[in-house]
């Protein structure tokens, strides 16, 4: 295998400084394990976490960013870090964490809209956003996409799906893509009929058949909602009309999605389901450095298969395309209805089925607000809570 020092030689670099917003969760380990993997490419200059202390203070030895925000626990890592970096606590310390002068490319993988404001912060002080939380756009996309227009920013995403479309369509004309298909792996409970989902357990909704995900996007993948968010989040960042996004349930998650074209061609992108060759990918976009991470064996793959999803047994599928067809702030309400109802699945107040049940009751009585605000799309969250309490 080559070192890393000759990996990092395949191509020329400038050095950047690097802010991870969700620095302990999944996908922020994953970026920081491309980033040790490329030395003297990215210089970690931002964390930021919930409260995941040790990780959070291991992460910060290693790496000596210059700023920290922590969601809360401030004082608990203060003591245990010497020299100390700034370290800040709250929602509004994300924002400034963002904004610093000398900080180049953000990635946000912080799972729900906490990481709303500080996005559109980022966009407005022109910095690279790497998007993996998929809840700011589906929540935001029309207001994200206008703010990256007149900001001239740009936005990559982290989400396999996203990053195989985005690169199935390098080199080609976005009017000659007939539909663009989306895999999906079906989730633990693929083969379960619905009266069988009643009394399944936290643990078993928990343990999903191909990526290791954090607690509320491993829900997500239970209930397919995380399949519909990713339907509307390919709609925004591609600028295509829902009719053209479709989903193909392939459970061996090889096929990270697929373009099919005007004259029938179809390309796909194909790979071991790691996560941190899409977040590779965007980094270092447009250049693509070799890897050290295991290929993709064909022969022990052997076969691949797919079947159109389940929407009787995973409605949330379905609801996400009828509040994409609304638009609006309702999309907003289905982000939110789901935060919220997945926080109290994960607390033990609610059952399974429940979360579809809060999902459809909270997007039925929604009188959506057209071409919302930040204030208005905030605003639903507070709305939504209050319907729940
Ligand atoms: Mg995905």
């Amino acid at each position: 295998m080559p070192s890393a020092k000759r990996r990092n030689e395949d191509f020329d670099y400038k050095m950047k400084n690097i802010v991870i917003l969700g620095s302990t969760g999944s996908v922020g380990k994953q970026v920081l394990e491309v980033i040790r993997a490329h030395p003297n490419t990215y210089k970690v200059i931002g964390l930021a976490a919930k409260n995941e202390a040790s990780e959070l203070v291991s992460q910060i030895k290693e790496f000596k960013p210059k700023a920290v925000v922590i969601g809360d626990g401030e004082e608990s890592i203060k003591e245990k870090l010497a020299p100390k970096p700034l370290i800040f606590s709250g929602q509004e310390s994300l924002k400034k964490l963002v904004a610093y002068p000398w900080v180049d490319d953000v990635v946000v993988a912080i799972p729900g809209t906490i990481a709303l404001e500080a996005t559109l912060k980022a966009i407005q002080q022109k910095k690279r956003i790497f998007l993996a939380t998929k809840e700011i756009l589906v929540s935001a996309g029309p207001l994200i996409k206008k703010f990256l227009k007149k900001y001239k920013g740009e936005l990559l995403p982290l989400d396999s799906e996203h990053s195989a479309i985005f690169q199935c369509l390098q080199g080609e004309d976005k009017t000659t893509i007939k539909r663009i298909i989306l895999t999906c792996s079906g989730g633990p409970f693929r083969k379960w009929k619905k009266t069988d989902l009643g009394e399944v357990k936290k643990e078993q909704v928990l343990s999903h058949p191909v990526w290791k995900m954090g607690p509320k996007i491993s829900v997500d993948s239970a209930t397919l909602i995380n399949k519909g968010f990713e339907v509307l989040e390919a709609h925004y960042l591609f600028g295509l009309p829902l009719e053209k996004i479709k989903v193909l349930v392939h459970p061996e998650g090889i096929i990270h999605s697929m373009v099919e074209f005007r004259d029938g061609s179809v390309k796909a992108l194909l790979s071991k389901p790691d996560m941190k060759l899409p977040i590779q990918y965007a980094l270092f976009y447009p250049k693509r450095p070799s890897s050290p991470w295991e290929c993709l064996d064909l022969t022990k793959v052997k076969s691949l298969s797919f079947q159109k999803p389940d929407t009787k047994t995973f409605p949330c599928l379905a609801y996400a395309y009828s509040a994409g067809k609304i638009g609006g702030t309702m999309p907003a309400a289905l982000t939110f209805s789901d935060e919220i109802a997945v926080e109290m699945f994960l607390e033990d107040k609610i059952k399974f089925l429940d979360i579809p049940k809060i999902i459809k009751k909270i997007l039925k009585e929604h009188l959506p607000i057209s071409n919302p605000n930040l204030k208005e799309i905030l605003g639903v969250k507070d709305w939504v809570k209050n319907q729940l309490k």
